[in-house]
Parts: structure tokens; C-alpha cells; sequence
């Protein structure tokens, strides 16, 4: 076991709960202090410490991290890219004021790591469609593509100006089935599994053939604990690294639910998250990631769908 101690901020979110749970396996139970504004995750209780944290309020954050003698920080909380444009300003206030709460308190208390993840939403309509290169034009069109670039590009600041070892992915739409997704455009993509053992019929709120960037979740959590376990030399990128798993369409993973339910439906009424997801990359170069830490993907669509359907018609009983 490792001598770190960890703070995970957002452990009931999607990607939280499984991360937690993870790092639990790693560093021990008790090494890993889950925190979030809602009540504790059922898959997370009996599993390690939880506390109830305002990752906004920096006094208690500041005390928390002192008392614990928390070394490691994986902030996750944030408003995600569909519900920050029903409240852009709320969304960019707390996306970026708990980056720089955690930022700050790193640097006066000298922390060790810091993980904070970027989305693919720092792209927008001008950058190059199909993988999207690391390096490219960066102009965001939503809220939360804007809070994220900016995120960002402190994370490089506090790199270079005072040294913080803080590290970043920019994840695809995520897809899993432990824990609910929270307002994200790629929601559909979890929302599609559900609906086909639950319904046989999904209501899509994309249209037919808009391709993103996606991957399942067991690839995130590996990347997001080989980027934290890679030697400090070999991370060369401190603003967010690209990150690919698959890039597929609403009608392909109709598809490939199909080819295990053969009489599901899917009917297409796209809504305001149409835009959204037009102004972002079809796929991604992860080259970077590939090349500094190694990174490769395990998931691809068949892959994913067999396993998201066995495990999620276990968990319906
Ligand atoms: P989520 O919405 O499922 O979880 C976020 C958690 O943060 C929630 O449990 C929420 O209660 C908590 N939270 C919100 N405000 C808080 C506050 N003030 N104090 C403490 N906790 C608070 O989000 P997620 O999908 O798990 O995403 C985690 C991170 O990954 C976010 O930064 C998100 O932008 C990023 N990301 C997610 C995806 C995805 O597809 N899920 C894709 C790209 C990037």
C-alpha cells in the first residue's frame, strides 16, 4: 500500500463513484476520503470515509485537506455542458472557483498531485473535425468549453509559476453503468442502453448520424490512473491532454444494441443539445497521451455494448 492520502471532490458523480472505488482498491479504504455536496452513493458506503463538502466554501476545503493530511486531489465536481447552458454564468462560477480553491490550497500547502479533467468540449465549430489534433484552434462555444479551456490554461500557469504537479485529460462522452450521468450532451449514449431493456424504444435527442468522441468508463478510470501513476518527466503536457476511446453515431449504437435486441427502435427528435454537439470533434487524436504515458484503449463499440448490456440486465434483475 501507498503512503498517499486522498481527497476525491464530486465521488457521487458518474465518473466519481468509480473512481473512488478504484483508488480505494490502490491506496486502501481509508487513504481515500470520498467528498461530495450530495448524501453518500450507495456503492460507495462501507468502502472508506465520505464528507459532505461545498467544494466552493475554500475554509472548509482548506481544513479538510490540513486534517486528513489529504497529498493527492482528484477534483470532479462541475456543471457539465447541457445544464451550464440553462445557467451560464452559475456554470462558469463554480467550474472555475473550485479549480482555483483546489489550485490555491495545493500551492499553500505544497500537495503533492493534483487531478483535474478537461472535456472535448474545449473545441469548437472552427476546430478540425476528425482527429482533432492536440495542438489546434481552440475556440469554444459553450459555457462549458469555455470554463475548461480556462481551466486549462491555469493548470499550465500553476505548472509553471509555482511548480504544482497538476494533470488533466480531456474526456470523451462517457458511458457506464454504475453511476448516472449528470447534464452532459453525451448523456443519450447511457440513456440508449436503459431505455433498450427497459422500453425496447428510445426517444434520441440527437440526430441519426452525429458522431462524437466516447469511451467506456473501466478506459477512463485506466487513464485517469495511469496519467496520475506516470513519472512527473514524462508528463509534457500540463493544460489537458487529448484522450481517444471510439467515435460512433445514435444509428450505430442502435446498431449494435440491435445485434442483441433485435426489435429495439430508436426515433430521432433532436433538441437544444444538437448544437452543442455539432460544435464539437467527431474523433480525436490522442497521440500525446499515446506517445508520453503510453495510453492505448481497450473498449471499442461491440465491446462495450455486450458488456453494458450484460451488466446493466444483472443490475435490473
Ligand atoms: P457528475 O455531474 O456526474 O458529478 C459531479 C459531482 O460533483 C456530483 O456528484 C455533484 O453532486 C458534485 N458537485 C457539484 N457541485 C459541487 C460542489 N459545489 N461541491 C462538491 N461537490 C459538488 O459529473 P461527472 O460526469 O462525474 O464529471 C466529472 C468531471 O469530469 C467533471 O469535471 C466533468 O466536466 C468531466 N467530464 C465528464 C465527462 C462525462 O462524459 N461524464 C466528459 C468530459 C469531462
Amino acid at each position: 500500500m501507498k503512503k498517499d492520502k486522498i481527497l476525491v471532490i464530486g465521488a457521487c458523480g458518474q465518473i466519481g463513484v468509480e473512481l473512488t472505488l478504484a483508488l480505494r482498491k490502490m491506496y486502501g479504504g481509508n487513504n481515500v476520503v470520498a467528498s461530495d455536496l450530495r448524501e453518500e452513493h450507495e456503492l460507495l458506503k462501507g468502502t472508506g470515509p465520505y464528507v459532505s463538502l461545498d467544494v466552493m466554501n475554500k475554509e472548509m476545503l482548506h481544513v479538510l485537506v490540513i486534517r486528513h493530511n489529504i497529498t493527492q486531489v482528484y477534483l470532479l465536481a462541475a456543471i457539465l455542458s447541457a445544464t451550464g447552458e440553462k445557467n451560464p454564468l452559475l456554470a462558469w462560477h463554480i467550474n472555475m472557483q473550485s479549480l482555483l480553491n483546489v489550485l490555491d490550497i495545493a500551492k499553500e500547502e505544497g500537495l503533492d498531485k493534483i487531478y483535474w479533467p478537461s472535456s472535448i468540449a474545449v473545441f469548437g465549430p472552427n476546430s478540425p473535425k476528425e482527429t482533432t489534433p492536440q495542438h489546434t484552434i481552440i475556440e469554444p462555444t459553450t459555457i462549458y468549453g469555455i470554463s475548461k479551456f480556462a481551466g486549462e490554461r491555469w493548470c499550465e500557469y500553476y505548472h509553471h509559476r509555482y511548480g504544482t504537479d497538476v494533470r488533466s485529460l480531456r474526456y470523451p462522452g462517457l458511458i457506464s453503468y454504475k453511476s448516472a450521468p449528470g447534464g452532459g450532451t453525451t448523456d443519450y449514449a447511457v440513456e440508449i442502453y436503459h431505455e433498450a431493456l427497459d422500453e425496447g424504444h428510445y426517444k434520441c435527442f440527437l440526430s441519426e448520424n452525429t458522431y462524437l468522441p466516447m469511451m467506456y468508463m473501466p478506459d477512463a478510470i485506466r487513464a485517469t490512473i495511469e496519467l496520475m501513476e506516470a513519472d512527473s518527466a514524462r508528463i509534457t503536457v500540463r493544460s489537458a491532454y487529448n484522450l481517444s476511446g471510439m467515435s460512433f453515431s445514435p444509428k450505430e449504437i442502435a446498431g449494435a444494441i440491435q445485434q442483441h435486441i433485435p426489435a429495439f427502435t430508436v426515433s430521432y427528435e433532436p433538441d437544444y443539445r444538437q448544437d452543442i454537439a455539432n460544435s464539437w470533434p467527431q474523433s480525436i487524436d490522442d497521440g500525446e497521451a499515446a506517445k508520453d504515458w503510453g495510453w492505448q484503449p481497450q473498449y471499442d463499440l461491440p465491446k462495450m455494448t455486450e458488456d453494458m448490456l450484460k451488466n446493466l440486465k444483472e443490475q435490473k434483475g
